[in-house]
């Protein structure tokens, strides 16, 4: 079985090819036209799917050794994302497999970043939980089957990917400034300024209440010493960056004392977070816990994710019709 997989669901343009359940590659084209926006622009993100969607796919298919004629079907993102970007992936994959006359696999993208962990070795064991935190969602997740999984826990408001990208724009960071936000903090005091930790019923989390707390705090400094941001700088993204994981890890263990689950598993973006990382490996040694944390390149978008579901879907005979359309908002 040989499966291309195409993702553009926001500002990575991303193609793999799978074969028989064993990644070949996983070509990604990332977007560079958004920096000086501080965040992602749709209708420019549209284009440069245009423009790199068909030589990713090439490149995928060359360096793959597998000949257009031998894949076996097209798996797509289908959502969640912006949907003109998502129209261009799905537009490519149904004219692509109506022209191979193959069958198509809709992914759900945020299924897909949990799937990340089924790349490599080692897998996580079933049932265990996922905390995908990416730029768009922040979501508890009991995962019980490679496509069985339940949403248990979620974010109101902002996701954490988002927090950290709007905290990081106020400190003048460039767009995203979540990875920026990880650099400088390793080299400052996360104790340095207490910013308010949240807390929602159950298993919530919000993420809009530190954006206005960095936003107001700021403020005040600035009126007395106009170069506070520069001269705090370290401090300060560690400090913001201690608050989210610290938000982020309150709902984990809440969520795996009240399942009774000790297999936890990280996805999405902010999982390339070396601070979030590191809070799991101790939490990990004091729970009895057995994390996993996929490979820094299946966190953030990829075509190697939505391969993987395809792989799992094609094995279970889910495919769709030609006349998908994508769906902006679409749940697990
Ligand atoms: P979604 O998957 O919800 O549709 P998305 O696809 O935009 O959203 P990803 O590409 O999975 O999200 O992740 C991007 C997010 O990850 C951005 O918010 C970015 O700032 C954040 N991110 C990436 N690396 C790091 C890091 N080292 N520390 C913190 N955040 C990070
Ligand atoms: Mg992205
Ligand atoms: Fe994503």
């Amino acid at each position: 079985i040989n499966i291309l997989a195409i993702e553009s669901s926001c500002d990575e343009t991303s193609a793999a090819v799978i074969s028989d359940g064993k990644i070949l590659n996983n070509i990604i084209a990332t977007q560079s036209v958004h920096e000086k926006y501080g965040g992602v622009v749709p209708e420019l993100a549209s284009r440069a799917h245009q423009q790199h969607l068909i030589p990713v796919i090439h490149e995928a298919i060359e360096s793959s050794g597998i000949s257009k004629n031998d894949l076996s079907a097209v798996a797509f993102t289908r959502g969640p994302g912006l949907m003109g970007a998502l129209l261009v992936g799905v537009s490519f994959a149904k004219s692509f497999a109506y022209s191979l006359g193959i069958p198509l696999i809709e992914v759900n993208h945020m299924q897909a970043h949990i799937l990340a962990h089924f790349i490599e070795d080692p897998k996580p064991k079933f049932p265990f939980i996922c905390l995908t935190v990416s730029g768009g969602h922040t979501q508890l997740v009991l995962v019980k089957d490679h496509l069985v999984m339940e949403v248990i826990g979620e974010t109101m408001d902002d996701a954490v990917g988002e927090a950290f990208d709007k905290t990081a724009k106020l400190l003048g960071l460039p767009y995203p400034g979540g990875p920026l936000i990880d650099k400088y903090a390793k080299e400052g005091n996360p104790k340095a300024f207490p910013f308010p930790v949240s807390d929602m019923p159950g298993l919530s989390y919000s993420f809009s209440g530190i954006k206005t707390a960095v936003l107001y705090f700021l403020r005040d400094q600035l009126k007395s010493n106009p170069n506070f941001i520069e001269e705090n700088l370290t401090d300060l993204c560690a400090s913001i960056q201690f608050t989210l994981i610290k938000m982020l890890m309150q709902k984990l263990k809440k969520a795996a004392a009240a399942h009774k689950i000790n297999h936890i598993a990280i996805a999405g973006g902010v999982s390339a977070n070396s601070g979030l990382r590191a809070e799991l490996q101790l939490l990990a040694k004091k729970h009895g816990w057995s994390v996993y944390i996929p490979k820094f390149e299946y966190c953030t978008d990829n075509a190697a994710m939505i391969a993987m579901v395809g792989h799992y879907k094609y094995l279970k005979g889910e495919f769709c019709a030609m006349d998908v359309v994508p769906e902006a908002r679409m749940k697990i």
